[in-house]
């Protein structure tokens, strides 16, 4: 069986609802889905999709460009609620750092005020933290590493760095997670990462409908193509695909405190 670890199932694009969506899935194999939220009020969504598809368990989390203007005190009681009022949501986030050209785009800053809050929220109810990172790894790496030997629990969604950074997450016991990039020819760095991750270490996600896999460029990702990074991490790793595939299961497992 499968995982996508991180994926959003409600978005117009697909022109289905979300259990359509998950529904697909299912059939390619995809055993379990972690719907991701990225605003308060897809943190709300978030919780009613887990609510009601029983394979399908969710997240709460603002995005760093998202809910601009909303103070973090409101946000987090909003956040906090929800995770209060349902056992399916099993992490926060994705939450983070983004520099990039996003507009209208957040001030680092208040990025950081953000991420810091949903790190200690995640802390407080003991779920592990999604963190979305576009050029922030040394300031992400400052904010996760003060709590080193403490009980923050996190995975790099999508992660997209070299080897010297995966080495420092994985220092600090973050999990990286491996998305539709690792089959990009021009990757060679991240195939590197995907060779040299311990086995209890990776999780599989397609960040659907962001990010499809070589060979679907220019489309909408789908979770069940969360398949071919399996097929992808099985090739580069010289694993069997059931192997991958228990592993990379367990490993999602352990992290969201999910017991199948
Ligand atoms: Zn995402």
């Amino acid at each position: 069986m499968l995982v996508d670890s991180h994926c959003h199932l409600k978005d117009s694009r697909y022109g289905k609802s979300p259990l359509e969506v998950a529904e697909d899935g299912k059939k390619e194999g995809v055993s379990l889905f972690i719907n991701i939220a990225t605003s308060l009020e897809g943190s709300s969504e978030s919780s009613k999709i887990c609510s009601s598809i029983p394979y399908v368990y969710g997240t709460v989390g603002i995005y760093p460009h998202s809910d601009m203007g909303v103070g973090t005190d409101i946000l987090q009681v909003g956040l906090e609620k929800i995770i209060e009022g349902n056992s399916k949501i099993v992490g926060v986030g994705e939450c983070g750092i983004d520099i990039s050209d996003h507009t209208p785009a957040r001030e680092l800053g208040d990025q950081i005020n953000l991420f810091e809050m949903q790190v200690e929220l995640a802390v407080k109810k003991g779920l592990p933290v999604i963190i979305h990172n576009r050029n922030g790894d040394d300031k992400v790496l400052e904010i996760i590493s003060r709590y080193k030997n403490s009980e923050l629990k996190a995975v790099a969604h999508c992660f997209s760095s070299g080897w010297d950074v995966a080495q420092k997450f994985l220092d600090l016991g973050v999990y990286l997670s491996f998305s539709g990039m690792i089959t990009y020819p021009s990757r060679n760095d991240l195939r590197e990462v995907v060779s040299k991750v311990p086995d209890d270490m990776f999780l599989l996600e397609t960040d659907s409908p962001w990010l499809p896999p070589q060979g679907h460029r220019g489309e909408l990702n789908y979770p069940k193509y969360v398949k071919i990074v399996a097929e992808k991490v099985s090739q580069v790793k010289e694993k069997p695909y059931l192997t991958v595939a228990s592993l990379s299961t367990a490993n999602a497992c352990r992290l969201f405190n999910i017991n199948l």
